[in-house]
């Protein structure tokens, strides 16, 4: 270094040249060309590497001596030609698969060689790499687009299909064959107008387009679908090449909102009800006690015990409808939740219709009107949820007695092969064809809803503890004739 610096201006003689030359980082030289092969003249041991030599060991050395197969060389030649004709460096791709290499060439005409040939410049760049991430970038994004479940396409200003993916043409019923190269108005001529516009609004404004499509689906017509549609500008070069156009169905989630929105309506209803059908028996238990106050505080003494009884028995069913209400509503929340849990023992039906019947007092019997009697009533054994089926049983015989029309109730059970029938019929108003299923459901409650009427949830839970033990409920039913609810449950 010192020497340098106290020579600055030292001559580069042409050795010195030569060994930067070779050891340049980089594939370049100097070739001379005949008609099928090529003369190394000076090579950088970049180059040399490539054919397992140094520099010196290339020199004036032909290209087939060095091992190269005349298909490369003859891409080499054809390449050196075009550089000489347009007298400019030309540039190609060449790739060397047995060595697994791909280079960008870039070769430029220099002028005559030596014996008539033509005398060239040459500089590789290694691309390799670059181009195995493109076509790994291609791949992933050829892959992006035929296996996204929106369904894809791209149309050109005469709104003819240049691509689609699978998705799509599972959405239009059209295969990729007969879509690609197509116009929209070939193959939907009803939607071509309307989505034509879209399309060419699209070139013009470069503005992006999403819409709701609610129209029969085109793989079953007989269904409607819900399907978002969009299109978009695709900008190359800042210019509008193509319109790409997107779609995806959304009938599921349309399905899941309306029922959501069922959901919530039902929720409101049922808080409504509930909160009103809460406050009458409330009331009237209020104006009760409020009198007997009053009656109280004029020491009592004109307390008449009869008018007493008849308020105790008032406020005692009052409370007993208070306390069903809320039973319903804990159980329309545990079906709501799932969580209306059967718990199995074994026990007589005979029994619980028994026991059933007795519990309706003399009083409720009376003010109904009715009177219950028992028909066939068979000793079966099994294993049910006892305190479940016992509030079916009531259930059916309270709606029994409440629009049985002061006539005569009459259950029944019965056995067949390994199947139990709870029968329990009025010869009441009667129940019209049209209702039928809807009194299964919730807060159904069909005509005149009185003081007795509950809120509608009692025959919506029998079901579900009857299907809670693999049975089924159902009715018979005539208007001003009666009903015969019939409960079937598995031995
Ligand atoms: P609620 O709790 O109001 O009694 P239910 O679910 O038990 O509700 O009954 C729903 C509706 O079905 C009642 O409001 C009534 O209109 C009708 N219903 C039920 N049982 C009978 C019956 N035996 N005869 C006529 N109508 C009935």
């Amino acid at each position: 270094m010192s020497d340098n610096s106290s020579r600055p201006n030292s001559p580069i003689g042409a050795r010195d040249l030569e060994s930067c030359f070779n050891l340049l980082p980089v594939m370049t030289g100097i070739v001379e060309v005949t008609k099928d092969d090529i003369l190394h003249i000076r090579d950088t041991e970049a180059t040399a590497r490539f054919f397992g030599k140094t520099s010196e060991e290339i020199r004036e050395k032909w290209s087939s001596e060095l091992g190269s197969d005349q298909a490369s060389m003859n891409i080499w030649i054809n390449n050196f030609q075009k550089a000489k004709a347009s007298q400019m460096p030309h540039q190609f791709t060449i790739a060397y698969p047995s060595k697994n290499i791909i280079f960008e060439a870039t070769v430029s005409y220099v002028g005559p060689g030596g014996e008539g040939r033509d005398r060239f410049t040459y500089i590789l760049n290694d691309v390799t790499k670059n181009l195995r991430e493109n076509s790994k970038l291609k791949g992933q994004l050829e892959s992006l687009f035929a296996n996204t479940p929106l369904g894809l396409a791209q149309f050109d200003r005469d709104h003819c299909y240049l691509n689609i993916n699978d998705a799509l043409s599972k959405v239009n019923g059209v295969s990729k064959e007969d879509t690609i190269g197509k116009t929209l108005r070939d193959l939907f001529p009803d939607a071509a107008d309307q989505q034509g516009a879209i399309i060419d609004k699209v070139f013009e404004t470069r503005e992006h387009f999403q819409t709701e499509l609610t129209i029969p689906k085109p793989t079953n017509p007989s269904e409607m679908g819900h399907w978002v549609l969009g299109f978009y500008p695709i900008v190359i070069q800042d210019k509008v090449d193509s319109v790409g156009g997107y779609i995806l169905e959304i009938t599921e989630q349309r399905k899941v909102e309306a029922e959501l929105k069922k959901a919530l309506e039902i929720r409101d209803d049922f808080l409504s009800i509930a909160s009103h059908e809460l406050r009458t028996p409330l009331t009237s238990l209020r104006i009760w006690i409020q009198s007997l106050q009053y009656q109280i505080k004029d020491n009592g003494k004109d307390i008449d015990p009869k008018k007493l009884q008849e308020f105790f028995t008032r406020a005692f069913r009052q409370t007993n409808k208070l306390n069903r209400l809320i039973d319903d509503m804990l159980d329309i929340s545990r079906i709501q939740t799932g969580i209306l849990g059967i718990e199995k023992e074994e026990f007589d039906l005979k029994d619980l219709i028994l026991e059933s019947k007795a519990r309706f007092d003399e009083s409720f019997l009376k003010e109904t009107g009715c009177v219950i009697r028992l028909l066939e009533i068979s000793s079966v054994r099994g294993s049910w949820d006892k305190m479940r089926i016992e509030q079916v049983v009531s259930n059916l015989l309270t709606n029994a007695l409440r629009y049985g029309n002061k006539k005569e109730v009459t259950m029944s059970l019965t056995q067949e092969d390994d199947m139990v029938t709870i029968t329990v019929e009025d010869r009441g108003i009667g129940i019209a064809p049209e209702d039928i299923e809807r009194i299964f459901e919730r807060f159904e409650r069909i005509g005149n809803v009185n003081e007795s009427s509950g809120l509608g949830l009692g025959l919506f839970i029998s079901r579900q503890i009857v299907l809670a033990h693999g049975g089924t409920i159902s009715v018979d039913s005539e208007i001003s004739k009666g009903s015969a609810f019939k409960v079937c449950l598995p031995l």
